[in-house]
């Protein structure tokens, strides 16, 4: 028997080309594709529900025989439709109906309906259900399983996939769909046959605990969790084997570079970014590509780790490219390179999106002569721009790049021989659960250890109805000679609205505070007049700094001790951390006061308090995976890594670990089933170790 991956769905009853075309949108081109397109959610139709026995909310099969149908002016006008069986009285309502509907359902007609009850104005109510006229005495009969609803398209009804399903069950064997897990594995990790979850899945039997399967707990969808997992963690396997079998240049320790960069810099490097230098100049020695995640939280040092790497590739004579994901946080690290490395005589090229014309055509003409510190933002990776040797790519933030975008930089190498190293920082802690699937393919650094001098910040929730106060506290603050940060948010993703509300504020604020001195930088001013604002707020000339989170990256202003952040509940909290991480860098009491607007939601009232209540990163980054779910986190919902079929990351976590064994053992002994799991699993595009 072919296998059913191997048969296209054109080969099943009713499959033309048209619908081959929509059922490719959904990812369906053979038969094993849409065994795989497993149900969203079912519905109970196995059963009819007398009607004096029907509550509310719930979603019920009824028969019944209609006693009258109106048409009546409500709010909206209506076909009122009631329907009787002995055991009570039913309305179905119609807003939307055509007059044959209405001459179908005259009194006296037996009628099958489904839909979800809900109380209403002539008691309980069905809003436009489904329905179907019983011919004859005798009552069809019901569904014999729960109804699956799938995951669609337009253009693609729920009654085509059931089809579709249903042909594709019927060819479902041993044979047709091998079970790639080894009888040993299913065995050791009690999972229970393929073919008869799949079965389960697309077609439940009545019993079937309904509770447990909206929970993703039933044993039909763990077997396929285990093995959706399983095979997204060989993927990254797979991905990391591939990109350590390239070479990279070999970059030995560096003997004079860091030591004078050093000697320059001011303070010492803590204990851990000595630690972490060291492990990032140990992998930079060896022949394959380095790839490297430091993780530490908002004002651990991770610049200085970043140049030491860096100094490392320039004085063997490399090139090193460092993007940011903003252009404002490319910016300041472009200032700081270029500041450390003008005196050790290294030159620093910038490349953005905005630079355009002449400059860009001079910045690409730079780069690809060989100026050796390259920084910028995502343009680095164009096409376009061409390097001479680069030996290290460092990508700040790493949470908002993906996958995809790491394998192109294998494109930026040595004459597409030798790889560049890959260095990764982040300061958005990756809960562990994470971690260990979202980037199975990259090493880990932590820098554990704040510089010196750091004071926690003191953070406040409080309702923008006491703003004066609020006002009045910056007063005192700026009074006693601190510094002030007043932030103000994003608004429906509109960059022009958020500036002009940072201008009102800045209005506001500078007349009530007429005696202070007060600034303003926001995303739509000149790169010389956002440097010019920031060079008077770090000399101390501007006492209050009202801005947009444009200063959520980069500044450092050790004497601003206050930030005020107006409608926190617009912002993520990794994002409200990064803010807050801009105080409590002196050695004076800082505060941060969170000045919402009421009312907040339930999830906003959480979010805040967890902002009140720590500010370790990682418990917040633990807490925010659990409200707002991976996707969304690791910015990848775009690129598709972490959009699993059956599997919930959060949900099961737990099996994680055994996840990770198996598919270690799995590669070892069984090495020849990874392909066909991986083709069974991933779209195409999502293959990365075939990229
Ligand atoms: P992040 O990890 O958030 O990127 P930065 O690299 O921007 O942190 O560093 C935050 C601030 O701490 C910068 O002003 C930097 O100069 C300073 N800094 C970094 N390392 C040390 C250190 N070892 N001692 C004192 N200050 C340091
Ligand atoms: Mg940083």
């Amino acid at each position: 028997m072919t296998e059913l991956a191997q048969v296209p769905v054109t080969a099943l009853k009713g499959v033309g080309e048209a619908l081959a075309e929509k059922l490719a949108r959904v990812g369906l081109e053979n038969l094993q594709d849409v065994l795989f397109h497993l149900p969203l959610r079912y519905q109970d139709r196995t059963r009819i529900t007398p009607i004096g026995a029907l509550r509310p909310g719930q979603d019920a099969v009824v028969e019944g025989v209609v006693a009258g149908a109106d048409v009546v002016m409500g709010r909206r006008r209506s076909l009122l439709v009631r329907l009787q069986d002995g055991s009570g009285t039913l309305s179905l309502r119609f807003f939307h109906f055509s007059q044959a509907q209405k001459d179908g359902l005259k009194r006296g007609t037996a009628l099958r309906c489904y839909g979800e009850v809900r109380p209403g104005a002539t008691g309980l109510e069905i809003y436009h259900p489904e329905y179907r006229a019983q011919q004859g005495d005798e009552s069809a009969p019901v569904e014999q399983t729960l109804t699956p609803i799938y995951p669609t398209t337009e253009g693609l009804t729920q009654q085509r996939l059931r089809q579709l399903s249903e042909q594709a069950l019927g060819r479902l064997g041993p044979h047709s769909l091998p079970d790639w897990l080894p009888a040993e594995m299913i065995a050791q990790y009690q999972l229970g046959p393929l073919a008869d979850a799949l079965r389960t899945l697309h077609r439940p039997p009545p019993n079937t605990d309904l509770d447990a399967l909206a929970e993703g707990q039933h044993w039909a969808q763990q077997r396929l969790v285990f093995e959706e997992l399983l095979t997204h963690q060989l993927s990254l396997q797979r991905l990391r084997e591939t990109l350590r079998a390239q070479r990279a240049p070999v970059l030995p320790p560096a003997q004079t570079l860091p030591a004078r960069f050093i000697a320059n810099l001011g303070f010492q490097p803590t204990g851990a970014q000595r630690r972490v230098g060291q492990e990032i100049a140990y992998d930079l020695s060896q022949p394959e590509p380095m790839l490297r995640l430091v993780q530490g939280d908002v004002g651990a040092g991770k610049t200085v780790v970043a140049a030491l790497a860096a100094l490392q590739a320039l004085e063997a004579g490399y090139q090193v490219a460092l993007m940011a994901p903003t252009e404002i946080l490319a910016e300041q690290h472009f200032l700081n390179f270029s500041r450390w490395l003008a005196p050790l005589g290294i030159e620093v090229a910038w490349l953005a999106g905005k630079l355009k014309g002449k400059a860009r055509a001079a910045a690409l003409e730079q780069i690809a002569g060989g100026t050796p510190m390259v920084v910028g933002t995502h343009a680095l990776f164009q096409d376009e721009v061409q390097f001479k040797r680069l030996a290290l790519v460092i990508i700040d933030e790493q949470h908002r790049f993906g996958v995809q975008q790491r394998l192109a930089l294998r494109n930026k190498g040595i004459d597409g021989r030798l790889s560049p190293h890959q260095l990764i920082m982040t300061a958005t802690p990756i809960p562990r659960t994470l971690a260990m699937s979202a980037y199975a393919d990259l090493d880990t650094s932590i820098l554990d250890e704040l510089p010196p001098g750091r004071t926690p910040v003191n953070t406040l929730v409080i309702a923008d109805s006491r703003r004066l106060e609020v006002v009045e506290r910056v007063r005192i603050a700026c009074r006693e000679g601190r510094q002030a940060y007043w932030v103000c948010t994003l608004i429906e993703e509109s960059e022009e609205l958020t500036c002009q509300a940072a201008e009102t504020s800045y209005e506001e604020l500078s007349a009530a505070l007429g005696e202070l001195r007060v600034g303003l930088i926001h995303g739509r001013m000149k790169p010389a007049e956002k440097a010019a604002v920031m060079d008077e707020f770090k000399r101390g000339e501007l006492q209050l700094l009202v801005a947009t989170t444009v200063i959520e990256v980069g500044v450092d202003v050790p004497n601003a001790s206050l930030m005020i952040i107006e409608n926190p509940e617009r912002l993520g909290l990794a994002q409200l951390h990064q803010l807050r991480g801009r105080v409590g860098r002196g050695s004076a009491a800082s505060h941060c006061v969170l000045l919402y607007h009421a009312p907040l939601s339930q999830l906003g009232r959480e979010r805040l308090g967890i902002m009140r209540e720590t500010c370790d990163g990682f418990v917040i980054a633990e807490k925010d995976l659990e409200l707002r779910g991976p996707g969304e986190m690791l910015g990848t919902r775009q690129t598709g890594l972490l959009q699993f079929k059956v599997a919930d990351l959060m949900r099961d976590a737990e099996l994680l670990p055994a996840v990770r064994d198996a598919a270690q053992e799995l590669l070892a002994r069984w090495p020849e089933r990874v392909s066909p799991l991986l083709q069974r699993w991933l779209r195409h595009g999502q293959q990365y170790g075939q990229v």
